[in-house]
């Protein structure tokens, strides 16, 4: 779609574009002045493979201070090129390989959910399982379903809150709630199970719900991996920083296993960004709470504009900056132009072609995605405006 709209606009076209999960802003002026510093002093060399003692140290306190997660030193952190690469080499850390005559570790996969992770699992051998969540419960994984598809053969629960594609987020008590259910199975069904908790958009909340982290839990800690990372907080996607943070006797174990992996792959991350990440943990609250602040008005008025459309619900958005409408009432209609919808595809291609709107049809998503589409709403209140316009305007035209 991404490509098409690029086509489109290359063509002198007015798209609006809701498709990439990309901050608009620009990286803070500060984060961007420690690398030109970093990089004028020649830290232009090899460095730890998983980051600077420094550099850790800083994260190892974050993960300690505000995620509260329990003895998580520097040694139980590790620094990748980009979250993706963080989530990748932590599964290929955690999945063993498959042998043939015996069953594949299970990755438990509440759907829908953001695109990689399933890819991911399967290239580190795993078998994905998906986990079907609904609106009626934001998307959430309820304990009796997670408790329901726990076997002997899982390996790893994934957890993303706040939630790619779905925008909302788990609260405290549901989250102690499926805490509990994985510590209850660690005892009897599946000794080995890990939680991986992706909280890559933990500073972007507003709906009245503070993010809390799965990994502070004591009856979990120790079997619960983390991954944050600069991209969305600081507007840092094209920097490629990733983090790991884990806890206990299990943490350092791993974290030594990453360090043997990633130093086979990619090694450390480019050397002079460590002062920048540096720079974005210590001192960019008040950028960050800007960039929040717009996020949160832009969550208001895309929820607002496409709750005055009929036949498009979605939940309000409480976290991230996607907002996730079904558009299964479509389905079965034609549009002014005469394209018959029956898919969320359908849907998508259909409002590009004749109302020149990107957005991401949802059923890489898994699950109820295939009923849905995606806005990313890291674009302007103006840019919002008129696309629902648009949209309002089509599905108007539709019979
Ligand atoms: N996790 C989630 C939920 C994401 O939405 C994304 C990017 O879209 C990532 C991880 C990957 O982030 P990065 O750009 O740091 O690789």
């Amino acid at each position: 779609m991404s490509a098409r709209a690029r086509d489109l606009k290359a063509q002198g076209v007015d798209v609006v574009a809701f498709g990439q999960g990309e901050p608009d802003f620009d990286t803070p002026q500060k984060i961007k002045q420690a690398a030109i510093d970093a990089l004028n002093a020649g830290q232009t060399k090899y460095m730890p493979t998983l980051g600077d003692p420094e550099t850790l140290a800083v994260i190892s306190a974050k993960f300690t201070s505000e995620n509260k997660i329990p003895n998580c030193t520097p040694k139980h952190v590790a620094i990748s090129s980009g979250g993706r690469h963080s989530l990748f080499v932590v599964l290929q850390c955690l999945i063993d390989c498959p042998t043939a005559g015996q069953p594949q570790d299970e990755v438990l996969l509440p759907v829908p959910a953001w695109v990689s992770y399933g890819p991911i699992a399967e290239l580190a051998g795993a078998k994905v399982v998906e986990v079907p969540t609904t609106a009626a419960t934001d998307f959430k994984v309820t304990p009796a379903q997670l408790k329901a598809a726990i076997t002997p053969r899982t390996k790893v629960l994934i957890l993303n809150s706040p939630s790619n594609p779905c925008g909302t987020m788990y609260s405290e008590a549901e989250l102690r709630a499926l805490a509990d259910v994985v510590a209850d199975a660690a005892k009897s069904v599946a000794p080995n199970m890990i939680i991986l908790t992706d909280e890559m958009y933990e500073k972007l909340v507003y709906g009245g719900i503070p993010h809390f982290s799965i990994g502070s839990i004591p009856s979990v800690a120790e079997r619960t991996i983390t991954v944050n990372g600069l991209s969305k907080t600081f507007a840092m996607t094209g920097w490629r920083v990733g983090y790991t943070g884990t806890s206990g006797e299990f943490g350092l174990k791993f974290i030594k296993a990453m360090s043997d992996l990633q130093g086979q792959l990619t090694t450390n991350i480019t050397s002079f960004v460590y002062p920048a990440i540096r720079v974005a943990l210590t001192q960019c609250g008040p950028e960050v709470e800007e960039m929040r602040q717009a996020f949160a008005r832009r969550a208001e008025l895309i929820y607002s504009l496409s709750k005055q459309i009929p036949g498009m619900p979605a939940p309000r958005p409480t976290g991230a900056f996607y907002l996730f409408p079904d558009v299964s009432s479509f389905f079965g209609k034609r549009t002014k132009k005469g394209t018959t919808i029956n898919s969320g595809v359908d849907f998508a291609e259909a409002l590009l072609a004749e109302a020149c709107v990107v957005v991401v049809p949802g059923d890489d998503f898994g699950g109820c995605g295939a009923n849905h589409i995606r806005f990313s709403f890291a674009c302007s209140e103006d840019n919002i405006r008129k696309g629902l316009g648009r949209i309002a305007e089509f599905v108007d035209g539709m019979k």
